[in-house]
């Protein structure tokens, strides 16, 4: 795990939104369990990331935008601007819908 601000604010000290701690009788910490992955920089209250699970995340995302670069340059047949197609069936210029020839 590799925690940093989404800020960049330099906090170096974060808290778990979603942990279950654990006392002893007298209240005093004796363990903790995070319950879900959450956490925001106590410096400036922005949550955080965890550089530790970006990789991973990052690799499937660009695997899933390799399986849809599938694209196609169509001119928009109401404002005649050059649109390159993706998933976006619609003209960015005028919101015509477009059709791959
Ligand atoms: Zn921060
Ligand atoms: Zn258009």
């Amino acid at each position: 795990m590799l925690l940093v601000c989404s800020h960049r604010c330099g906090g170096a000290l974060f808290r778990a939104l979603f942990a279950e701690v654990e006392l002893d009788a007298s209240g005093a910490y004796q363990d903790h369990r995070v319950t879900q992955p959450g956490y925001v920089c106590l410096n400036c209250g922005a949550p955080a990331l965890d550089l530790g699970e970006v990789p991973a995340a990052l690799e499937e995302e660009a695997r899933e935008e390799e399986a849809a670069a599938v694209k196609a340059d169509v001119l928009c047949p109401v404002c005649e601007t050059m649109v390159q197609l993706d998933a976006n069936m619609e003209c960015p210029n005028c919101g015509s819908p477009l059709e791959v020839a």
